[in-house]
Formats: structure tokens, C-alpha cells, sequence
């Protein structure tokens, strides 16, 4: 709104903490941690204490210098210079936007709805009120293939967030040795399917979410048709008869309508994060192996001994894969740029670095190319 509007009242970021030294004002903004500093007098700083959202333009003037012609345009221009500065918010009453989704689930999504209005407020998002956001989650549907190791965090944390409509495909069944990294199981679930008991998880971790089930082996992308068809997202996590080759068949059956997430891997302690394929945004899955292919220089060579069929793993390193995958695909079904596409990363967990690089798309893609 501009700063002229009558009707606008402006408000600081609720991210945004304020400080003096007496001659400089600090604006830390704690969604970001950057610091921002201007000159400080004691009428700015009266001011800034006034800027709750309660008051117009002309009702800070007069409080902050009842007796100054010039006061209300002075106010003005420091409003004008904090908007510019992404330091007020979009919005004038957030819990009262909230509420636009009834108590209850405002009550809910509480600490979400305070996370997505600072995305508004910082510009990062494609709505000015945290309700939008949240209401593109729970309009979304999205679907995860695999309901492993990583599969099942992500599910978990997108049931959480209230993405409306998950679909859950695996062909397996629970066995106790999930149940250290498998966060949707328990014990009492060994022997069921897995995507039942995973449902049964989901439903009683969030009441606003419907869970679909596909209890069905992944062979081809046709499998796949009808678990992809208008979803938002597809995650694919499922690693038979190896992660590369559900993942080719994912991206099959999504290209070129729907944006995908690959949770190719994780083992021991490396984990890796995507990538993310946005049709039209970023490199296809073709451009992707072919980028990484030759990685480590195996190309061509006889294997002597091979892969074992069990790696080391556990619950702790899932999550944190699963859940950066959660994340983006949180932020694709939510209209914010996505941060795994078009490149390849990797997180070694002993050092905790993530190693990343870039994935183009090859220019003559018959897929991706422009
Ligand atoms: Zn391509």
C-alpha cells in the first residue's frame, strides 16, 4: 500500500527487534539475521515505537510531535524508507487474517502462519498475507512415492504443514527393522502396508489433511499415471529396484506438467537433497544423470564386487533429508522459488557440509532444451 493511502497503518515486521546507542538506530531483522542502520533521533525513535499497525500516518504525526506542521510528512518519509527497507509488514493485523481460516485452524497452524507472513512481509512470497500462503498448502495435493526412510519424513512433515490432499504409494510392507529410521511407523504396524499404517500416522498428526494410498509396486512410469495426475508436487523416494531408475520413471510420468523432487539417496552419511525438476525452470532428469554420471570415474568399468543390499543408516540422517526435501517441496506447492533445482547437492553428515553444484540444462536437450 502506498505510503500515502489514508487508511494504511503501518506496522514493523514482527521479526524485527529494534535498538539504540543513542545516535544510530539497529533494526535486527531475526528472520534473517541482517542488520540495518540508520540515523537515530528521538523523533524516529518515537516513531518507530508507534508503528503497531493501529495507527494512520497522521496519528503517529500528532503523537510522536502534536505541535509540528511538518510531522506528518516527516513520519511519512520514514515509513516510506522502512518500507523500502522490507523492515514493516504487509499486513496490518495478522491474527486477525488468521482467524480468516476459523479458530480452530488458526490455532493450529499458528506458528506456520507467523513464518509465511515474514516470507510476505520479506517480498520472498507471491501473496501479502500468510493466510494465502497457507491456503495454497492446504489446496495442494501432492504425492510421495516410497514411504521409506526418507519417504515418510517427508510425508509426515507435509501432513503437518496441511498440504490438503497426500497420496502415499509403496508396495511394501512394515518389518521391525524400519523401525529405527522410519518415522511413521511403530511397532505394533510390522506386517501392515505400508502405506496404511503410513496414513493412519498422517490422519492423526493432522485432522485437515486426506490421505490417499497406493499400495502398489513401482515397475514403470505407468504405474505412476494416476499417483502424478494433477498433483502440485511428487516426491520420489522410493529406492526398488534402485533409486535411479524410480527416479527416471517418476520424472517420466511427471514431465512436463508437474514439479518433482527426487530423493535419490541416502546412506551412511552422505545424503542427497533433490534434485528438483521444475518443468520450463530447470534441467530434466535426462540433463541431471547425465551431469552426474560420471561421477567418481566409474563410467564403463566392470563392477568386481558390488553394492550391498543393506546400508548403514539411521532415523536422525533420514529426517534431516526427508525434511529438507519436505521443505522444498513446501516451498513449490507454496509459490516460492525453489532451492534444490538445477543443482546437485550433497550433505556428508560427519563434517555437516553440504557440497553443491551446478546443473545445467544441455542446450540441445531434446527434454529441457531452449
Ligand atoms: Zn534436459
Amino acid at each position: 500500500m502506498p505510503v500515502t493511502e489514508a487508511a494504511w497503518r503501518p506496522r514493523l515486521r514482527d521479526s524485527v527487534i529494534v535498538q539504540t546507542d543513542g545516535g544510530t538506530l539497529l533494526f535486527l531483522c531475526l528472520a534473517d539475521r541482517t542488520v540495518k542502520r540508520f540515523a537515530c533521533d528521538p523523533f524516529v525513535k518515537d516513531v518507530v515505537r508507534l508503528l503497531d499497525g493501529t495507527r494512520s500516518i497522521g496519528e503517529i504525526g500528532a503523537l510522536a510531535r502534536g505541535d509540528d506542521p511538518e510531522a506528518e510528512q516527516r513520519v511519512a518519509e520514514v515509513v516510506q524508507i522502512l518500507a523500502e527497507e522490507r523492515l514493516l509488514s504487509r499486513t496490518r493485523d495478522p491474527e486477525r487474517d488468521f482467524r480468516l481460516l476459523g479458530e480452530e485452524r488458526a490455532g493450529f497452524y499458528d506458528r506456520q502462519l507467523r513464518l509465511f507472513q515474514d516470507f510476505c512481509d520479506e517480498g520472498l512470497a507471491p501473496e501479502t498475507s500468510g493466510v494465502g500462503l497457507q491456503r495454497r498448502v492446504d489446496g495442494a495435493t501432492a504425492a510421495v512415492c516410497g514411504v521409506g526412510g526418507i519417504g515418510g519424513w517427508v510425508a509426515l512433515a507435509l501432513a503437518v504443514a496441511g498440504v490438503g490432499r497426500i497420496r502415499l504409494c509403496d508396495f511394501d510392507r512394515v518389518e521391525r527393522s524400519n523401525l529405527t529410521r522410519q518415522v511413521v511407523f511403530r511397532v505394533g504396524d510390522v506386517g501392515a502396508p505400508k502405506v496404511e499404517a503410513a496414513a493412519a500416522r498422517l490422519r492423526e498428526a493432522n485432522p485437515y489433511v486426506e490421505v490417499e494410498t497406493f499400495d502398489r509396486r513401482i515397475g514403470g512410469a505407468g504405474d505412476l499415471e494416476d499417483v502424478v495426475a494433477g498433483a502440485d508436487v511428487v516426491v520420489g523416494a522410493a529406492d526398488l529396484p534402485t533409486p535411479n531408475d524410480v527416479a527416471g520413471w517418476v520424472s517420466e510420468a511427471c514431465w512436463p506438467r508437474v514439479p518433482h523432487i527426487m530423493g535419490t539417496g541416502y546412506a551412511y552419511h552422505i545424503g542427497v537433497l533433490g534434485t528438483s525438476i521444475v518443468p520450463g525452470r530447470t534441467a530434466c532428469w535426462a540433463c541431471v544423470r547425465a551431469e552426474t554420471f560420471a561421477d567418481h570415474g566409474r563410467d564403463g568399468m566392470e563392477t568386481v564386487v558390488g553394492k550391498r543390499e543393506k546400508a548403514g543408516a539411521m532415523g536422525a540422517l533420514c529426517g534431516l533429508v526427508g525434511n529438507i526435501l519436505a521443505w522444498e517441496a513446501l516451498r513449490l506447492i507454496a509459490g516460492l522459488p525453489p532451492a534444490l533445482g538445477g543443482r546437485w547437492s550433497e550433505v556428508d553428515f560427519w563434517p555437516l557440509e553440504i557440497r553443491s553444484r551446478a546443473v545445467p540444462r544441455r542446450p540441445g536437450c531434446p527434454t529441457c532444451g531452449t
